[in-house]
């Protein structure tokens, strides 16, 4: 089953997935900055502001030197004024502590403002890792999609195992933007298009509705 949802996925995605420039990127920089831009915030939005940041501010070094002002007023469209702060301390940290910004999914974590989603992306995208990318959205998803009801730790633990078990070896981030791209269009929060759901007929809560 995990592998036959992972296949549909990933071909509903390849035709009609969303195009974000900042998810062509392999730069590590680069992924930090959209994940962190992609906080609170949609995909459009960041879009329309990631290209010319990283026109502007093209290395973590350029950033750590950068006026939190001028980020302030480049990002300003995203909303968050603290936003800008939070980069140009990130940048900084980055630069001082690491020189670069490091491989390990630990040392990512201790990164003022990146928690073990962002850490797990970085990894993912751009180190060679295969770890768990869940945040609220992929877990509304594999929730009503596996008919998982539990809460609390033990609804962590079943989501973590369905994502590890569903996840192809291979197009693991397009597997990922997909899952994205699903909740974006279909799997909403509040009233989901379920007729039009490209995973409906294995879609356990789909399927127990009627
Ligand atoms: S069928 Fe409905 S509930 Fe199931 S994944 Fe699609 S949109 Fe979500």
């Amino acid at each position: 089953m995990g592998k036959e949802i992972a296949r549909i996925l990933l071909e509903w995605h390849s035709r009609f997935g969303r195009r974000f420039s900042f998810r062509e990127t392999l730069d590590p920089y680069g992924v930090l900055v959209a994940e962190i831009m992609l906080r609170k915030t949609t995909a459009r939005q960041v879009e329309k502001v990631w290209p010319e940041f990283m026109r502007r501010f093209p290395t973590i070094e350029a950033l750590a030197r950068a006026n939190v002002r001028e980020v302030e007023h480049l990002i300003a469209s995203l909303g968050i004024k603290k936003r800008a702060h939070d980069l140009v301390t990130l940048a900084k940290k980055v630069v001082e502590q690491y020189g670069k910004i490091p491989h390990d999914p630990n040392q990512l974590k201790s990164l003022p403002g990146v928690g073990e989603y962002i850490a797990n992306c970085l990894a993912s995208f751009c180190f060679g890792e295969r770890l768990p990318l869940i945040d609220s959205n992929v877990r509304r998803i594999l929730c009503r999609m596996l008919g998982i009801t539990e809460k609390g730790k033990k609804a962590d633990m079943m989501i973590r195992k369905a994502y590890e078990n569903i996840a192809p070896l291979s197009d693991y981030r397009s597997f990922h933007y997909a899952l994205l791209d699903l909740a974006a269009i279909y799997c909403r929060p509040k009233k989901p298009r379920c007729e039009k759901c490209p995973v409906k007929n294995v879609c356990r809560s789909y399927n127990t509705s009627f």
